[in-house]
């Protein structure tokens, strides 16, 4: 089957592709690199280094006619939507938007959309948080994923063209770029390997819900096999404090390094973790891959690069 990932080259993006390519499938992989990294593309998919806001999108949907898109390529930084809200929304909204319109215009049978569990759901009281919890995204980043989710709905109404927002927990493995604004696992792994102290800010007891690459990527394919159309927490329903991450690389690295304090971020959430079981009810999935496991597989990932 004809499938187009957008995102393709980036962390989450590659590991789908990898997957789909592996099942047999055709992929079409479209993303400007702009974060992404032409290394991660896999030589076997068709490449089309593209903005997903280009006119020239028509021309590669007119072409390739893809059954099912994975829309995976957005500005992912939560701070720097932040800063720069306009260009969040441009990439973010209006480069959904002329993915969506594309599928609409070439029958596109559905979309699978990365969204987020992290961001969407602010400060949330109720825990494990459920999809039907009301969302009150604070950053702009979390606003354009509940936007697009909203597009979504619209367009299954309208053009009846099916869709799966997946809202992910804090997704960690290997691939993920541990420069910039990255997730704090890609960030503690490079310190440990440059053998410095990881830096935690505030009392590191804030908790994250860390899920690993490979279940995400199977819940997208699982999503895209099920007939259903929904939003869908992806998470483990476990929630891991900061410093107990710090402390079991640690282990895994064998090393004597003692995180280092800093204060507090502004914004930072206390605790986030996903209330799962929707997905399993609707299509089978739940995350198999222990936090020990993934982080012991992503430090070999980034020891092996060394
Ligand atoms: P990533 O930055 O590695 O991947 C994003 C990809 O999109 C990159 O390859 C980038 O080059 C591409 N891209 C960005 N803007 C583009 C544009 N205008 N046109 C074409 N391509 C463009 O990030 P990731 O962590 O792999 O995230 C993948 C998706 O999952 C994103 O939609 C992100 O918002 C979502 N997500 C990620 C996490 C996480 O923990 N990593 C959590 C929730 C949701």
């Amino acid at each position: 089957m004809k499938l187009l990932v957008t995102g393709g080259a980036g962390f989450i993006g590659s590991h789908l592709a990898d997957t789909l390519l592996a099942k047999g499938h055709s992929v079409v992989i479209i993303d400007n690199l702009s974060t992404g990294k032409q290394k991660n593309l896999n030589p076997k998919a068709r490449f089309y280094r593209m903005d997903i806001r280009s006119p020239r999108l028509l021309g590669v949907f007119q072409k390739e006619k893809p059954r099912i898109a994975f829309h995976f390529a957005a500005q992912a930084d939560v701070r720097k939507s932040v800063r720069s809200p306009q260009e969040d929304a441009d990439v973010n909204i209006l480069g959904s938007l002329n993915v969506l319109e594309q599928c609409r215009k070439h029958r596109t049978q559905k979309v699978i959309f990365a969204s987020t569990g992290g961001a969407i759901y602010g400060n949330p009281f109720q825990l494990p948080t459920p999809e039907t919890f009301p969302p009150e995204p604070i950053s702009p980043y979390g606003v354009a994923k509940l936007t697009v989710e909203h597009y979504l709905q619209s367009y299954l109404h309208l053009h009846g063209l099916s869709f799966a927002a997946l809202r992910f927990g804090n997704v960690y493995g290997p691939r993920q770029d541990p420069t910039g604004e990255a997730g704090v696992v890609a960030i503690f792994a490079k310190a440990f390997t440059e053998i410095k102290r990881p830096v935690i800010y505030g009392s590191g007891r804030q908790t994250r819900d860390f899920v690993f690459v490979e279940d995400v990527v199977r819940s997208a394919f699982l999503a895209a096999k099920s007939r259903a159309s929904g939003i869908f927490n992806i998470g483990t329903g476990k929630e891991t404090s900061v410093r107990f991450l710090a402390e079991e690389l640690s282990r895994i690295y064998g090393s004597g390094l003692k995180p280092r304090f800093a204060p507090l971020r502004e914004g930072e959430l206390e605790r986030s973790f996903l209330d799962c079981r929707k997905a399993k009810r609707i299509f089978g999935w739940e995350p198999k891959v222990s936090l020990t496991e993934g982080l012991t597989r992503t430090v070999r990932w980034v020891d092996g690069r060394k």
